[in-house]
């Protein structure tokens, strides 16, 4: 691999598949990745919308990443420029707790933050990723435009707009109404009501009142998989493919099992090809989907490689799809570690976000993993679910208790004994989900249910616990949930030197308003004007189901337009 100097960076990381292009006459892309270096490159959909500008032969695209010292020169990988000499500047945003980075790094190219303090002489900025499809609203004063949805279904439009229009309100206005999933903040005045909730939105006139999501119809031979290989990232000689996009389970909590409706695969014979490429670069390929064992094919496709000179790894493998074949393979990539995600602790509390887990399969899994000769196990639960109750959070700390006594079994069988791990994470009401009314936990009550965990747990032996940080927890939660109000707070922060505490105190902002209260049916939540597909009555019925513990089936292969997200016929 060779050097390549990385001025925003601050290091030298030697890089593979780096896109270097000639910039005479060209549109100039500065893509900007609101985090370091080594978790930009670990992104899958980053790497990818980085190939793909490149792909434009009129289109110049250099990656950007947040510095490693608070005030460092911005430049880009590829070339050093500073953001100013790029026509766009085109930020990645895949988590709402980047959202300072977003102000930071605008301040570091000398851009004024707010995108009516900026004039055409400025870069255009873009905004998108999956954090931005959710809700944008809380970033809506930052950005000239929003992209909301995938980048493969946006692109070809996007840049057919910009060539075909000759100035930036022009070119606006022409994006709004011509590119799926083209948002123009500005051009929405939002009033609220004395209870400080939303009560109209009005866009100008020439301006579409709704933004349909854009999707790809299928991704059975989209190429969405690693294009520049280093050493620092989390996947050091990995080649990440997404096998999948979406999920069918319907767990109620998860924004991508919604967002990426309906459930799409790779192509098989794409996919090994994909692979084969991949090992020409690589000795490990991670399969990246929201259920990679949900791919038909999985465990078929990954014998084709045994005895290759290839290790596998999932960035997802249901408890209740853990075949035989799949752990074999888990085995022979010399896999120390493997997750199970059973959420919640109790049944009842599993069927209420509709997990599709029963604690057989837990418990199965468990045996299954520690049996195959994997050491370790991680697992994850959610904590501040709606309906929860103290004794659902103690089914946690009992279900941790039957499933060591599965491991130490299996882990005696084996002659070795590895380790669990419990992490858990305040659950957050994520828009366009089924629980996008509920309220968070207050901070007090998750701190309490923390508690009862922590003394729960550190009586079992070789169990670690580890929790989220909940402060962090509920500041996520404000920009998930936010509107465009709480762009003032991320000004606030920032102007008080990156401090939450202090932004929250001075705020007037009723941030809890957001957080923790119980949405009505009809209020109007600040990402309605998002068109998902999916049918907001479907959400309301599906969140009903879940407060009285019914569940709703995954996805069929066929023939159902439950949700709306597939097409009737
Ligand atoms: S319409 Fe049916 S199959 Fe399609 S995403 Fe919705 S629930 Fe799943």
């Amino acid at each position: 691999m060779k050097k390549h100097p990385s001025p925003s960076s601050g290091v030298a990381p030697a890089e593979a598949g780096v896109i270097r292009k000639p910039w005479p006459g060209k549109c100039h892309v500065g893509l900007i990745f609101p985090q370091r270096y080594g978790l930009a490159m670990s992104n899958l959909g980053y790497q990818t919308v980085y190939r793909q500008l490149n792909a434009f032969d009129d289109v110049v695209c250099e990656r950007f990443c947040l510095p490693e010292k608070a005030d460092g020169k911005l430049g880009s990988i590829e070339s050093d420029r500073p953001p100013a000499a790029f026509d766009m500047l085109a930020f990645s945003v895949s988590f709402e707790n980047d959202y300072p980075h977003i102000l930071q790094l605008l301040d570091l190219a000398r851009l004024p933050l707010l995108a009516s303090e900026r004039t055409a002489g400025h870069p255009l900025v873009v905004i998108g990723g999956i954090a931005a499809m959710l809700n944008p609203e809380p970033l809506a004063p930052f950005a000239d435009i929003v992209l909301i949805g995938e980048a493969e279904a946006i692109l070809p439009d996007f840049m057919d707009c910009y060539r075909q229009t000759s100035n930036r309100p022009q070119f606006l206005q022409h994006a709004a109404v011509t590119v799926p999933g083209a948002y123009v903040p500005a051009a929405f005045v939002i009033a609220h009501d004395a209870h400080g909730d939303i009560a109209t939105v009005t866009p100008d006139p020439g301006f579409p009142a709704t933004v349909k999501l854009a999707r790809m119809p299928d991704v059975e031979t989209i190429d969405t998989s690693t294009t520049v290989l280093t050493a620092e990232t989390t996947f050091a000689d990995t080649c990440l493919i997404e096998v999948s996009r979406g999920c069918p389970h319907g767990c109620r909590f998860c924004s991508a099992g919604f967002i990426y409706r309906p459930t799409r695969f790779r192509d098989p014979a794409f996919l090994t090809e994909s692979i084969h490429h991949a090992m020409r670069r690589a000795s490990r390929v991670g399969l990246v989907g929201a259920a990679v064992s949900d791919y038909p094919d999985l465990s078929a496709i990954c014998q084709q490689f045994k005895g290759a000179d290839l290790r596998f790894s999932f960035s997802s493998l249901r408890a209740d799809a853990l075949t035989d074949d799949l752990l074999q393979v888990l085995k022979a990539n010399r896999t120390k570690t493997a997750t199970i995600a059973p959420e919640a602790g109790s049944q009842r509390m599993r069927n209420v976000i509709n997990k599709g887990l029963t604690e057989e399969d837990i418990l199965c899994a468990a045996d299954k993993i520690v049996t195959a000769g994997i050491p370790n196990l991680k697992l994850y639960f959610l904590v501040g679910l709606p309906t929860e109750t103290e004794e659902d959070i103690h089914a946690i700390v009992a279900l941790c208790r039957q499933l060591k006594s599965v491991f130490l079994d299996a882990s005696r069988r084996q002659k070795r004994i590895g380790t669990i791990t419990v992490h858990t994470n305040a659950f957050i009401p994520k828009p366009a989900t089924p629980f996008q009314w509920a309220a968070m936990d207050t901070v007090a009550a998750l701190q309490a249910k923390a508690r009862i965990l922590r003394s729960g747990l550190k009586t079992i032996a070789n169990v670690r616990f580890q929790m989220g940080k909940i402060r962090d927890g509920y500041v996520q939660a404000v920009l998930s949930r936010g509107d465009r109000r709480v762009a003032d707070l991320l000004l606030q922060r920032h102007h008080s030197g990156g401090n939450w505490s202090q932004a929250l105190k001075q705020s007037a902002l009723d941030t809890a308003a957001y957080v923790t209260r119980q949405r009505d049916r009809d209020a109007i939540l600040p990402w309605d004007f998002i068109e998902t597909g999916i049918t907001k009555a479907f959400l309301w019925q599906d969140y009903q189901k879940a407060l009285q513990g019914r569940m709703t089936p995954p996805c069929p292969p066929a023939g159902c337009t439950r949700c709306g997200a597939c097409p009737a016929g």
